[in-house]
This record gives structure tokens, C-alpha cells and sequence, in this order.
């Protein structure tokens, strides 16, 4: 369940992370009222099994059964951020009624980490670096935007507009670019083997140990570059689900 909203007196409009579909817009009919056969089965982040029927515009909830109900993550309120944020992401990265199977299982993996409180910091990162290799805009690394020399091991200035960062010989070259946001050296090495990773596909599991200094930059780093490509990202959904 990655969210819902009233819909009406008694209704939810809740919506569905799932593996086969994708993202489905539901509604949980009478799910407000006391005593609905609803009410704890669409709480969010809840994982669950479904039976939806085909309505003429929006489909409805049939039945609703919990499979796990993140208590541990529920009843501390870091833990219930950090899946919020998640959740959140997915809804506005990922596009209405496409299977994504891997960020699916991102998603799952992100939250079962976070229930059983094993490396959040690090599962965080990796989810939403997932999140931005699936949604396309996987950012440059390695080399310089511009002239695609190798970048040098130091601290470098990323633009979130450009997806990348200018080398030092081509520092002038977007002046007039502002979402910059420094990355550590150990920060963009860290960066650069993930963008190895992904490049290779092959399966991987993260299991890298990362200071609290890179942590804290790497978090740094994802604030800046998500906030800036999720606004461009939604105008791009918003306007694929209307033409779908
Ligand atoms: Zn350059």
C-alpha cells in the first residue's frame, strides 16, 4: 500500500504497489466507516494479498489480507519516515499500471531491512539509487560531462542539471548552473563502483560499508539530486498517465 486518500464519505482511493500490474490506482469501498473489513488491510506500507474487480473508470478492493504489517517500522517514528520517504518515491518515480519487478523488489528488500533495522543508512541509499538507475537519470560519474576526460580522485562539484560533473579544465563551461552540491572524494568512489554495478547488470548485493561522513554525503547528495529530477520526473508521469 504506497498511499490513499479520501475519496468521498466512506471511500479510500488506495494506491497499490504490485508486482504484476505495477502501480493501480483502487478503491476501498466503504473503508472509513467503523468496522470496515478494510480499515486495517490499507494501512500504509502494508504488504498484501489482493483481489480487485474491474470497475467501468477505477477498479475496486475485493478482499484485502495482511502479509506483514511493518510493526517494528510503524512504532518508531525514524523507521516509519524512512518507509514513508520510500514509499513516497515510488509513487512519484514510477509511472501508473507499468510491472517494475526490480524496484518492486527494491521496495520490499528496503523495507524488510528496515523492520528488522539492518543497515537502514546504507538499504536507504541503495534503494534510491535504484530508483534513479530504473527511472533513467542515473547520473556520470567517471568522466567529465563535457570533454569525457576521467575525472581526477578528488572532491568534485555535481549539477543535478547537467546529470553530472565538469572537470576542472571545464569548470566555466555552465556557468549558469546552480543545483551544485558537492561530493567527497570517498563519496564519488563509492558512486562510481554502484555506476559499474549497474552498467554491468549483473546481480548484486550491497553490502559496502560506508562511514558516517559518506553517509552523511551521499544522503546530501540524493536530497539535492531527487527534490530536483522527482520535479521534473512527476511532470513526465503526471503527463504518461494522462495518455495512457
Ligand atoms: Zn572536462
Amino acid at each position: 500500500i504506497l498511499n490513499h486518500r479520501d475519496f468521498g464519505e466512506t471511500d479510500l482511493l488506495v494506491t497499490l504497489f504490485t508486482k504484476s500490474f505495477g502501480k493501480v490506482p483502487v478503491v476501498a469501498r466503504r473503508a472509513k466507516m467503523p468496522n470496515s473489513k478494510f480499515s486495517s488491510g490499507v494501512q500504509l506500507l502494508n504488504k498484501v494479498k489482493v483481489s480487485i474487480g474491474r470497475g467501468r473508470n477505477l477498479d475496486h478492493l475485493n478482499e484485502c489480507e495482511i502479509i506483514d504489517s511493518f510493526q517494528i517500522i510503524k512504532s518508531n517514528l525514524t523507521l516509519l519516515s524512512k518507509g514513508l520517504f520510500s514509499s513516497e518515491l515510488v509513487v512519484n518515480f514510477i509511472q501508473d499500471r507499468t510491472p517494475n519487478i526490480q524496484i518492486f523488489n527494491a521496495l520490499e528488500q528496503n523495507l524488510n531491512n528496515l523492520e528488522t533495522q539492518k543497515n537502514i543508512d546504507q538499504s536507504m541509499i541503495w534503494f534510491q539509487l535504484q530508483l534513479i538507475n530504473v527511472s533513467g537519470v542515473f547520473p556520470e560519474f567517471m568522466v567529465c560531462i563535457n570533454c569525457n576526460e576521467n575525472l581526477k580522485r578528488k572532491d568534485h562539484v555535481f549539477y543535478s542539471e547537467i546529470g553530472g560533473i565538469n572537470c576542472d579544465n571545464c569548470i566555466n563551461v555552465n556557468a549558469d548552473l546552480y543545483h551544485g552540491v558537492t561530493i567527497l572524494e570517498d563519496s564519488l568512489g563509492f558512486l562510481r563502483h554502484i555506476q559499474r554495478v549497474i552498467r554491468s547488470s549483473k546481480p548484486y548485493f550491497f553490502d559496502k560499508y560506508l562511514d558516517d561522513n559518506t553517509l552523511n554525503d551521499l544522503n546530501k547528495f540524493l536530497r539535492i539530486y531527487l527534490t530536483y529530477t522527482a520535479e521534473r520526473q512527476m511532470k513526465s508521469i503526471k503527463f504518461l498517465d494522462l495518455v495512457n
